[in-house]
């Protein structure tokens, strides 16, 4: 706890505190009051406390000056900085929330904002933790971070995957380390009964998606006695949990080398190489190359990468879902069961489904969604920050029309 009269003021401009009061944690550079607290008297990921035109105190964050979201609220009480203590207090309680919800220690432990934690990711496989800061502000109390992470779980091992693209829009470099013990190349994940093996420094993101488990386990329901295609696998999460219970031949289907090195190595670990097909190859072609040759089947999963990644995006974006989903349709068999996925935060929920629509349309297929998917638990969604609700995943059924 530090005093925060020793703390220099952040002020807004009249009226740029309403999206605070309604509960949002961002601050933009054109929000700031720049006469009263000129940005550039800032340091990168300095602690501030923040104040209304009046000078009312909002709360205490921290700021970069050379960021479009020039600063975060960290706390609305303005004793609180971000400090040892009050990183500690807060794992404790990202860490009872997965406590209840997971027997086992396997899940994201910090989702950022959504769990009070601005800028910092950190997933947790067993005793070994990988880590993900975003903000100046969270590199700035890095060393605090893995204090307290000492202290909330005593991981064996802490991998920092600080090589995000989005860090270079805070001015952060790129870098991986290891910041504790020694880490392994890869650890293993059980998912549904199934064993995975992710590599964790080579790996996409920080290792594992557990956002998708949910959708995994939901998928299973679906594929007993099926033939399924999971495209866009990674290390085939929802390909193998399809085999696992019970699909007659599965094809994985990757662009990336690394991926499908961890498909051939995961069916392996599970005793499902025979029911399990590896495909390298781009998606589009893929699609277009197994409807040539009529391959069919009951289940396609479709969990591409993210597709619209800024808002300028959005209308390629959207064609491209459409394209994909469209030739997805076209390699379903009669009553077949398409579950079709978006991680894009700027592609809405609504645009997922009428994309879905649009393209049943196209190829003349009856459509009817079944379940709507979500991301899963251990990624919470703040109800004022949009931006911390991204997943969709649509099981739809498509009939003869
Ligand atoms: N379904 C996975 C996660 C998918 S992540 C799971 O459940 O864990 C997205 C994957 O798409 C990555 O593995 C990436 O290598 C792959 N990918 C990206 N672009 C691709 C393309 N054009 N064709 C095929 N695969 C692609």
């Amino acid at each position: 706890m530090a005093l925060t009269t020793t703390l220099a003021p952040l002020r807004l401009r009249k009226n740029e505190d309403h999206r605070l009061r309604a509960g949002h944690i961002w601050i933009f550079s054109n929000e700031v009051d720049t006469q009263a607290t000129p940005l550039t008297a800032f340091e990168s990921g300095q602690a501030v406390i923040v104040e209304d035109a009046k000078g009312h105190v909002l709360g205490t964050g921290y700021v970069n000056p050379h960021a479009l979201i020039c600063a975060r609220l960290v706390s609305r009480d303005p004793r609180y900085v971000l400090d040892q203590s009050l990183l500690t207090h807060r794992l404790n309680i990202a860490l009872s929330l997965r406590e209840r919800l997971f027997p086992e220690p396997f899940y994201r432990l910090v989702f950022g904002d959504a769990d009070a934690l601005p800028g910092l990711v950190v997933d947790r496989y067993g005793d070994v933790l990988v880590a993900q800061i975003t903000t100046a502000g969270m590199e700035r109390v890095k060393d605090e971070i893995i204090a307290a992470l000492n202290k909330v779980i005593r991981p064996a091992a802490i991998w920092l995957r600080n090589d995000s693209s989005i860090r270079a829009l805070e001015g952060l470099p790129s870098y991986s380390e290891a910041v504790l013990g020694d880490v392994p190349e890869t650890v293993e994940v059980v998912e549904h009964g199934v064993r995975f093996e992710v590599p964790l420094r080579t790996g996409q993101k920080t290792g594992w998606f557990y956002d998708q488990r949910m959708n995994r386990a939901r998928l299973r329901a679906y594929t007993k006695g099926a033939r399924v295609l999971d495209v866009f696998s990674y290390l085939g999460g929802f390909g193998l949990n399809a085999a696992g219970a019970g699909a007659t031949e599965v094809v994985c289907a990757d662009s990336s080398t690394i991926a499908v090195a961890g498909i051939r190595r995961n069916a392996e670990l599970n005793g499902l190489s025979e029911r399990v097909r590896i495909e390298q190859d781009d998606a589009f072609e893929l699609l277009r190359r197994l409807r040539a040759e009529r391959e069919r089947f009951g289940v396609v999963v479709l969990d591409p990468p993210a597709l619209i990644k800024r808002k300028k995006d959005i209308k390629e974006g959207t064609q491209a879902y459409r394209r994909l989903n469209q030739m997805a349709m076209q390699v379903l068999g009669k009553d077949g069961i398409l579950v079709s996925c978006s991680c894009s935060y700027h592609f809405a929920r609504e645009s997922l489904r009428d994309v879905l629509l649009q393209a049943s349309r196209h190829v003349d297929r009856f459509l009817a969604l079944i379940e709507e998917g979500h991301q899963a638990p251990d990624h919470p969604v703040h109800p004022a920050i949009p931006e911390t609700a991204y997943l969709k995943a649509f099981t739809a059924r498509l009939l003869p029309s």
